[in-house]
Parts: structure tokens; C-alpha cells; sequence
């Protein structure tokens, strides 16, 4: 059968198939997309629909996959989003799906505007270094240091009115 990736039905088909064609990956309802390494199950949003949708849950499993699990420094994070998005292509392809690469950059868009955030100093708003190995930043201007919460492989849904969502991996929501 081939798939248009076009309506809710289709998002549908497309997990049975993944559920069907992965038997090692668990799939499971959530919260938003996600790849949780903890649990060892890409979760998404039943409600979700749109080609968008479909790549969102092709790029968690690409997470899965690749068996991604911790990462040390922020631009680490990075180049696991990267890789993902790799990987979902790959698997699109299987499924007659062709990833929208302006769909991808803006995923990595919202990631870098993330990271930027986080290592801004509140203090004096210099760009700071993150610490070695550590899930803290220190500014060279102020010697202000600041944790950044750990990360988990979702991502909060940049709110961009008509656009739909589309999973990268991210802190919690409120994250700086
Ligand atoms: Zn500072
Ligand atoms: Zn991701």
C-alpha cells in the first residue's frame, strides 16, 4: 500500500506499520512526541495528524534507533537532533515519505534558539561557556554560574500560529 502521509488515517497507518515493522521499539501514547530513554518507548500525541505528524514520530524513532541516551554538553544535544533527522529520512524513504528538509532546519531552529537561551548569563545577559561535563554555565563577565535543567528527547512545541508541531529534543518546557 502506498502512503500519502496526508490525514489523520494516514498518521494511523503509518504507527501500526512502525508498531508492525519495529517489534523492538515500544510505542506509546503521550504527552507530545518523545523518545525516552529511561523507558525505552517513543511516545506521541494521539491526537496528532498532518504530514507533520509523521515526521515528528519517523524522527523519534530515528532517536530510538540510534539508541540515544545522555548527553553531556548542550552542543552534544545538537548533533543528536541531527542524527535523528538523518535517520527519519532514511526511514521515510521506506515509506514512500519524503521529508520536508525546511521542516527539518526549522526543528533545528528551535533547538539552537534553545540552547542560546540557556547559555545567556541572567545576571549581566553575556554568552557563556557551558562547564565541562556540566550541566552548569559559568560567565566570564560576571563569574555568575547557573544550572540548566537536564534534557530529556522531547522538545516544547514552538507556537508558530498554522504550523504544526514537531519533535526535536528538549529540556522541560520551561527550560532556560
Ligand atoms: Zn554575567
Ligand atoms: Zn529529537
Amino acid at each position: 500500500m502506498i502512503w500519502h502521509g496526508k490525514c489523520m488515517a494516514d498518521f494511523t497507518h503509518l504507527l501500526d506499520q512502525l508498531v508492525h515493522d519495529f517489534p523492538e521499539v515500544a510505542f506509546a501514547e503521550g504527552k507530545t512526541f518523545c523518545w525516552s530513554p529511561a523507558s525505552r518507548q517513543v511516545l506521541y500525541r494521539a491526537d496528532a495528524q498532518g504530514v507533520s505528524a509523521a515526521y515528528s514520530l519517523l524522527h523519534e524513532l530515528g532517536h530510538a534507533l540510534l539508541d540515544h541516551r545522555r548527553y553531556r554538553l548542550d552542543f552534544e544535544l545538537l548533533e543528536l537532533e541531527v542524527a535523528a533527522w538523518e535517520k527519519a529520512k532514511t526511514l521515510a524513504g521506506r515509506y514512500q515519505i519524503e521529508i520536508d528538509e525546511d521542516h527539518v532546519q526549522n526543528c533545528l531552529d528551535t533547538y539552537r534558539d534553545w540552547l542560546f537561551r540557556r547559555s545567556i548569563c541572567p545576571s549581566c545577559t553575556t554568552k557563556a561557556l557551558q562547564l565541562d561535563n556540566q550541566p552548569a554555565y559559568r560567565c566570564f563577565n560576571c563569574n555568575e554560574t547557573w544550572r540548566v535543567s537536564p534534557s530529556r528527547f522531547c522538545r516544547p512545541y514552538r507556537k508558530t500560529a498554522g504550523q504544526q508541531p514537531s519533535a526535536v529534543f528538549a529540556a522541560t518546557q520551561s527550560a532556560l
